[in-house]
């Protein structure tokens, strides 16, 4: 989408810290860390949220879930971290193209806020 942030990262328009990326996703620093490590996982396809998902995207998204753990091995989050996914307003969903947020290197709290 033309006037989407997160796709001109994905297309390069935009910089970012890219830590990782491929065919189906990029993977960059967030630029209001909340965390010591918080990188966003970004499909490189437009998909407004989880609400937007259909069949055809299950190939994609079974790869970014099953690339996490890569991520986490990439930025050494030995100790664990958490992959959080806002969606729509009551979840605090800021972006609209559907990330994943990865944080680590703290101890997290549950429940979230
Ligand atoms: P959401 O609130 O939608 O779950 O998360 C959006 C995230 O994107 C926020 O953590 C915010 O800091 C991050 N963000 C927003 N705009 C930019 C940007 O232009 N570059 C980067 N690297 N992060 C961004
Ligand atoms: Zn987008």
């Amino acid at each position: 989408m033309s006037d989407c942030i997160f796709c001109k990262i994905a297309s390069g328009e935009i910089p970012a810290k890219i830590v990782f990326e491929d065919d189906v996703f990029v993977c960059f620093h967030d630029l209001e860390p909340q965390a010591p490590v918080h990188v966003l996982i970004v499909p490189k396809f437009h998909v407004k949220s989880l609400d937007d998902l259909s069949k055809q995207d299950e190939q994609k998204m079974g790869h970014i879930m099953v690339s996490i753990k890569k991520i986490a091995e990439l930025l050494e989050l030995k100790e664990g971290y958490r992959a959080v996914i806002n969606t729509g307003e009551d979840g605090g969903q800021t972006v609209e193209h559907l990330h994943i947020h990865l944080m680590g290197k703290r101890k997290m709290n549950w429940p979230a806020g």
